[in-house]
């Protein structure tokens, strides 16, 4: 066996991870770069294998930084299957077209405004390209054993990040390997825990927090206080958020605050067709989260959906009080954008960011203290206030993923850390060695380790 680390090596984003099996190849994930330019030009450049070669494509979720990378190998020619959970699958449906559409318009938009470095900007991707590679995934069932090839045989633990979510074992020739995927919290508001892992000899981990601690913040009681200031000076509060998981969880706390009087009865618009688009899908996969049919009910009927460009473009003629949910979650691109053009450079307004910001984005940017933002290639001022939640991560902290991986029925020879900023992969790395008697390896971009 031979794995080569193809993204998320330090860094969070463009997790792909090659393993060859014999002669076989096989990918486990086929996410996009995001982030600073030096990663995000990663996605022009080729892969250093040709995708026809692939034998199976394995994604353990949905975020764009595990899958956005897909439509990219179907264009090259890749024709193999691509395994995934069937909400996975559901959600990519909705993701992956928006994702290319999401490229399109910026390539348009640059066009039009002549301020792209390129010109004529053209798309990484387009909808075509993302449809062809939605025909070619294969859901596949939780703790179910799926025949890869030959050779090697895989399967799909739960692992509480998102719905579909999973942790992936991969078993050949006698030897196995574990990755563990994005882990969710062990008590997260919305989402089940993630399942303990199977015993395997390497273990792939992310370390996206492996260096913060938040699984003692109680998410309700961190965000009553700022929003309830914010919504009694009238201000309006801007929430950049993931469309899928943590759109919903926000939608479900804010249901909660205001059903107990906990915060004014503002209203609450959700701007993102996507976030609209996956919020039914909750009552699809009761297995996969904490909620009951009178909660989700309620998580769906507390926010206005915001249909049209039109409808979008009103809401920043409003005043305050009110509070807008749009992607994108690091404010990268998205509906969101609009909104801080118009909103942040009002000293009432409260900018609130519910997950990780990766360094290069404006969401990183602003939580550093920027008081000018560029949007559309223009500065904007930033006088409002500016907040980040940290109990409606997504992602476990590193006591959790120590926990998780003890957990474990026996220790890995190995453990490769991944998905995470340098500083946090390696202080996960340190948190490892003192709790497991493994070897832990924190790998660089493109390095390669053969077996066992
Ligand atoms: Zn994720």
């Amino acid at each position: 066996m031979r794995m080569t680390f193809l993204g998320a090596a330090g860094a969070v984003t463009g997790s792909k991870y090659l393993l060859e099996l014999g002669s076989r190849r096989v990918l486990v994930d086929c996410g996009l770069f995001q982030g600073v330019k030096r990663l995000r030009e990663r996605n022009w450049q080729p892969l250093p294998l040709d995708p026809r070669s692939l034998d199976a494509v394995l994604l353990t979720h949905a975020h764009i930084d595990h899958s956005g990378y897909l439509p990219v190998i179907a264009r090259e020619g890749y024709r193999g299957p691509v395994y995934c959970t069937d909400a996975t699958r559901r959600l990519l449906s909705i993701m992956l077209p928006d994702a290319a559409r999401l490229q399109e318009e910026e390539a348009e938009f640059a066009n039009r405004h002549g301020f792209s470095k390129h010109a004529p900007a053209r798309p990484l991707y387009t909808e075509a390209d993302a449809r062809a590679a939605l025909a070619l995934l294969h859901p596949v069932a939780p703790h179910s054993d799926l025949a890869i090839c030959a050779e090697a045989r895989a399967s799909y633990s739960h692992a509480g990040h998102l719905l579909g979510a999973a942790s992936i074992r991969i078993e050949a020739q006698g030897e196995s390997i574990l990755f563990s995927g994005d882990l969710g919290r062990m008590r997260d508001p919305l989402m089940r825990a993630p399942d303990p892992p199977p015993a395997a000899d390497w273990v792939v981990i992310e370390s996206t927090y492996g260096n913060r601690l938040h699984s003692g913040v109680d998410p309700e009681a961190e965000l009553a206080p700022p929003l309830d200031r914010a919504l009694a000076r009238g201000g309006v509060v801007v929430v950049p958020t993931f469309a899928v998981g943590r759109a919903q969880l926000l939608l479900h706390l804010i249901a909660r605050l205001k059903a107990r009087g906990a915060i004014p009865d503002a209203p609450v618009y959700l701007n993102s067709p996507m976030a609209e688009d996956a919020t039914p899908l909750y009552q699809d996969y009761p297995d996969e989260h904490r909620l009951g049919a009178a909660e989700l009910a309620a998580m769906s009927r507390v926010a206005h959906f915001v249909k049209s460009v039109e409808e979008s473009k009103a809401l920043n003629t409003r005043v305050g009080p009110m509070i807008i949910l749009s992607a994108s979650g690091m404010a990268t691109g998205g509906r969101v954008l609009h909104h801080l053009k118009a909103f942040a450079p009002d000293e009432r307004t409260l900018i609130l960011f519910t997950g990780f910001q990766a360094a290069g984005t404006r969401g990183a940017a602003l939580l550093a203290g920027a008081d000018t933002i560029k949007i559309h290639g223009e500065w904007v001022p930033v006088r409002a206030q500016v907040l980040q939640l940290h109990g409606t991560s997504s992602h476990a902290d590193y006591r959790e993923l120590v926990a998780w991986l003890a957990g474990s029925p026996r220790v890995p020879r190995r453990v490769f850390v991944t998905h995470g900023e340098p500083a946090a992969s390696d202080a996960l790395r340190q948190h490892l060695r003192r709790a497991l008697d493994a070897e832990v390896t924190v790998p660089e971009q493109g390095e390669r380790f053969s077996t066992l």
